[in-house]
């Protein structure tokens, strides 16, 4: 059952019981409401905490990529690597075949098969 049908029929958000009272009501009690928040947030925490270190494990890759002197990195190498080019924290469309992608203050551009052009970029205003 989803959250709004529970609504709809003034059940708690939480245990699925009757809530009495206030028709506005979304919880039978306080232990539930915090329950429910509780729960909404670690899952909130965890995703956001996924995302981040994807972000910082591709971030970890390119600055020791800018280290080693590699110019051209095979994705296939970076990939093995750990390196995921789905994650990133910015991206400019130059024109076809010359975007840039960004991964914090780290730019980039790709082909299907490679990186290359990597670079220490300003921050962003
Ligand atoms: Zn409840």
């Amino acid at each position: 059952m989803n959250n709004n049908t529970q609504k709809e029929k003034g059940l708690c958000l939480n245990c699925g019981k009757p809530v009495t009272g206030r028709s506005d009501k979304l919880f039978c009690c306080g232990k539930c409401k915090n329950e429910w928040h509780n729960r909404i947030s670690g899952s909130e925490r965890r995703s956001r905490e996924r995302v981040f270190s994807m972000l910082w494990k591709n971030y970890k890759i390119l600055e020791m990529v800018l280290e080693g002197g590699e110019r051209t990195p095979e994705m296939a190498t970076l990939s093995n690597a750990g390196f995921r080019p789905e994650y990133i924290t910015g991206f400019r469309r130059i024109r076809h075949g010359r975007d840039e992608y960004r991964c914090f203050d780290i730019c980039y551009n790709k082909t299907e098969t490679r990186l290359y052009n990597i670079r220490r970029a300003p921050e962003i205003l």
